[in-house]
């Protein structure tokens, strides 16, 4: 986080006693730095599955799958539909909800905290395209779907799920 001086007051020396709060103790001001809501689909046709090719920071150039950030005001399938028509000019069907993961996403030189919560569906391939921030799309067998290539550690976590495998065991802290 590198915001330092208070943006109510303008005084150095703001503290962050919390991950989520930035303190100002000269004015009193707080900043609650919640984490962001996104949302992500796992859509399929038959026995395979779509994934896309990240065409920007962070985690440019690996897999994704297609979704994003829930705008303010906005509900979360909503959202999702929204971003699956700007990602891939697609209307999708029934979306049917499989869990939520934390996940971080630095970004201009904030680390974004967000929640982000998957969904699975099918999907029409015919006239799929890949817009905004999708640089390609990439179709892949249900049984040989490439976890590790993905960006996030919240949608490998998703996938693995999906396909009824193991999460990996945590790293030792
Ligand atoms: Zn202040």
């Amino acid at each position: 986080m590198t915001m330092r001086y208070c943006p109510s007051c303008g005084a150095d020396g703001l503290a962050r006693p919390e991950l989520k709060k930035v303190h100002c103790p000269a004015c009193g001001f707080t900043l609650y730095l919640n984490a962001a809501a996104a949302a992500a689909a796992i859509l399929t046709d038959g026995d395979r599955i779509l994934l896309t090719v990240r065409a920007r920071d962070p985690g440019k150039g690996m897999l994704d799958l297609p979704g994003g950030f829930t705008d303010p005001g906005e509900g979360i399938e909503d959202g999702l539909r929204r971003e699956l028509r700007e990602e891939l000019g697609v209307e999708v069907g029934h979306l049917t909800y499989l869990g939520s993961w934390p996940n971080t996403y630095p970004y201009g030189g904030v680390t974004y905290t967000t929640c982000d919560v998957v969904f699975t569906g099918m999907v029409d391939p015919t006239g799929l395209q890949a817009f905004d921030d999708v640089a390609a799309l990439e179709w892949h067998p249900l049984a040989t779907v490439p976890i590790e290539r993905v960006a996030f550690p919240s949608l490998r976590s998703a996938l693995r799920r999906y396909l009824g495998k193991m999460d990996p065991p945590s790293p030792a802290t």
